[in-house]
């Protein structure tokens, strides 16, 4: 008899191969599946006459078939007519086999899921899903709405689905473990986990999600309070083991600070003094500093953590600073050698592009110490790399590193007898409240104005189909010797796809703007590739770079005074502030044009009024957060902030503070069951005892 703790081999199709795959994400007992939510839901409860059909979203339909033919004017396609009682509709598939077409018999009878649309020419649903009908009792809608799962690496979600089900079965005799006493429930007006997970998989069709007394609304919130207490108790006790260690109290150099200060070309703005001086302060202490530093695109974070870098090195210590990408490692590096260089301080690249034999080579220096200060990407901590005497960690535009790798690089320090001081920089501005609950274990320091003299950004929003003046614009500004972004549209998030897009875009580009050298870069590029491009964009070999999203954090070319942003309506409002970021870094007034397609939804049209009125990251994210509608494709991805698996810190902010006051009562008084709750929500290895 399966119980929702047998292993999840044990269940029907799960092979050695799949095993694997879902150990990789955190799934091992047949329970773990029942924590993999839908990611929406749809409605195919209600079936509906064609002629009250909605158009322009999704519904089901059904009829007969009257005709099936391929047309081969325009675009082949297979074009199917449907009738019931009130009214003809045509079917339309781009995409289709022989036999597929030989399947849409005269008078058999289909129940199509899919949106109808209109235009000047036709009325027509594209692409529907459909399933062919015998008996006129199948003529009705589901009785739930129909989950939707996202694929998990290597899983499709038909497969998923599947594996689902059977867990809900299961279900039905053998209850999941609820950590929550009653009374804590009950207090919260909260289901049980029962409860919630059933209802979560197989919603009743009058969901409301606007309404936040909905079972439904209720359910989803009884998890995401789980999952957000338990990340939070999983940072407090990474603080609390932090204050327990010990670091290098950083105690020498405050006279070589002070000189590489005023060797400086540009003075330090108040708010740069005030971050560097509240780090100086935690590294002069034998206690592992693990602060933030934030501060808006273009603020200056990476001469302030330059200035920790420099105190480590010179207690005769080393200094590490990783980045998210190559590019922006490589960027470090040129800085840091511009600042450094004459200091006589080594500072060298780590990244995974490295042949062996230099790897080796700087492996082995980073090991006898030769090496001051090491820039890189995730790759400087793997296996393999081991410091002399590490003792600051700075982790650039953060938002690309988690809680797990967090936890890890803890993993990486206790090797060594002293733990690294770490500092973490990111260029999201997030809100005090959300703070508090999501880096719970880290302080925090802010950055709050630019540098001085810096000329606002203007900001131009421009429909599609006059994207010929822009071309022009683009031309101009390259002959008169400025440099340009084109960042081509966010298609989906695939890079092949996005890549594919790019190169479109660029091959068209370059033909109309000859002889104008254009360069590309996309995420399929091999990194030296990459870094080939950008440096030659710099030095302005090349006038335009025709771009994907890649240059989203950091790169700095202060010549380039022109952006150009296609399908703008398409993404979230941090997303553009960070690209935007990438122009006016100089001294000439820049400007960011941002194509829009027709029609504007709302949301969208007030998503373009924002960032075209403001150049403040902190009340962009606040609204980035406000105009996220529930039905909307955008999520937290793009605002940078944490990623939760059912929990989204802006939808459940209002939970957060109960978080803070349940946590003290779980971990004094149950923590048998927190522990087990830490587990169940950390998707790694059982670090519980550790962190
Ligand atoms: P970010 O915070 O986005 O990482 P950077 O550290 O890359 O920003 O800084 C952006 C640019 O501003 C760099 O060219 C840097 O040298 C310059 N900069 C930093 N601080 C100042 C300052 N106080 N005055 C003038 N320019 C500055
Ligand atoms: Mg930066």
């Amino acid at each position: 008899m399966l119980t929702l703790n047998s292993e999840i081999e044990t269940l029907k199709g799960v092979g050695p191969a799949l095993k694997k795959k879902l150990n990789a994400c955190g799934v091992n007992l047949i329970e773990d599946l029942l924590f993999l939510l839908p990611y929406r839901y749809e409605d195919r409860t209600k079936l509906y006459p064609i002629a009250d059909a909605p158009h322009n979203e999704r519904a089901l339909i059904a009829g007969r078939i009257t005709d099936s033919k391929i047309l081969f004017y325009g675009r082949r396609s297979l074009s199917i007519t449907i009738e019931d009682e009130t009214k003809k509709l045509k079917l339309r598939f781009f995409y289709f086999s022989n036999s597929q077409f030989q399947q849409f018999k005269n008078n058999s009878h289909v129940i199509c899921y899919g949106t109808i649309r209109t235009d000047s020419k036709r009325t027509e649903m594209i692409h529907p899903e459909y399933r062919f009908i015998n008996s006129k009792k199948e003529l009705k809608g589901d009785e739930t709405l129909t989950p939707i799962y996202s694929a998990i690496d290597g899983i499709q979600t038909g497969r998923l689905k599947n594996l689902i089900r059977q867990a809900l079965n299961v279900m039905k005799t053998s209850k999941p473990q609820e950590l929550f006493p009653k009374k804590i429930l009950n207090d919260l007006k909260l289901p049980n986990l029962e409860n919630a997970l059933i209802n979560l998989h197989q919603p009743p069709p009058q969901t409301d999600w606007s309404n936040t007394e909905d079972t439904l609304v209720k359910c989803r919130e009884r998890l995401s309070f789980e999952e957000l207490l338990a990340n939070y108790i999983r940072l407090r006790k990474l603080k609390l083991l932090a204050q327990n260690t010990t670091a290098t109290a950083l105690k020498d150099g405050n006279n070589k600070v002070i000189d590489f200060i005023q060797s400086l070309k540009f003075n330090l703005t108040p708010a740069q003094k005030k971050a560097y001086k509240e780090i100086l302060d935690d590294l002069d202490k034998k206690r592992p500093m693990m602060r933030m530093l934030q501060g808006d695109v273009g603020s200056g974070k990476t001469i302030v953590a330059a200035i920790a870098c420099l105190k480590a090195i010179s207690n005769k210590t080393q200094a590490a600073i990783m980045a998210p990408t190559e590019l922006l490692a490589e960027q470090h590096m040129e800085s840091f050698l511009h600042w450094f260089g004459p200091l006589k301080i080594n500072v060298i690249k780590l990244t995974g592009g490295q042949k062996k034999t230099i790897r080796k080579e700087i492996l082995s220096q980073v090991e006898n110490g030769k090496i001051d200060l090491i820039i890189g990407t995730h790759a400087l901590f793997q296996d393999g790399v081991v410091f002399k005497n590490l003792s600051l960690i700075v982790i650039d535009e953060q938002h690309r590193f988690g809680v797990n790798q967090r936890v890890a690089l803890r993993k990486k320090g206790e090797a060594l007898k002293k733990q690294p001081h770490q500092l973490i920089m990111t260029a999201t501005p997030i809100p005090r409240t959300l703070a508090m609950a999501a880096y719970a274990d880290l302080d925090s320091s802010i950055i709050d104005k630019l540098p001085v003299g810096r000329k606002s950004i203007e900001t131009i929003v421009i429909p599609n189909d006059k994207r010929k003046s822009v071309i022009d614009r683009v031309k101009n500004a390259c002959i008169n010797g400025e440099q340009a972004y084109w960042v081509c549209p966010l298609i989906e998030e695939s890079e092949t796809i996005k890549a594919d897009a790019a190169t479109d875009r660029y091959d068209h580009l370059k033909d109309i703007l000859k002889p104008l050298s254009v360069g590309l870069i996309h995420g399929r590029q091999k990194n030296s590739e990459k870094e080939n491009m950008m440096r030659l964009f710099k030095d302005a070999h090349i006038k335009l770079l025709v771009a994907t999203t890649v240059i989203e954090v950091g790169v700095d070319v202060p010549n380039a005074s022109l952006m150009i942003i296609e399908n703008a309506e398409r993404m979230g409002l941090s997303q553009l502030h960070q690209l935007r970021g990438r122009v006016g870094r100089g001294n000439k007034q820049s400007y960011c044009i941002l194509l829009y397609k027709k029609p504007l939804s709302a949301i969208a049209h007030e998503r373009l009024s924002v960032i075209r009125e403001t150049n403040d990251g902190f009340k962009i994210a606040q609204k980035d957060m406000e105009l996220r509608g529930p039905g909307e494709l955008l999520g937290t991805k793009q605002t940078g902030l944490p990623q939760y698996r059912i929990a989204d810190l802006v939808r459940d902010a209002h939970l957060l503070p109960k978080v803070q006051k349940i946590a003290d009562n779980m971990m004094n008084n149950f923590p048998k069951e927190t522990k087990k709750m830490v587990i169940r929500w950390s998707n790694s290895e059982h670090d519980y005892g550790k962190v």
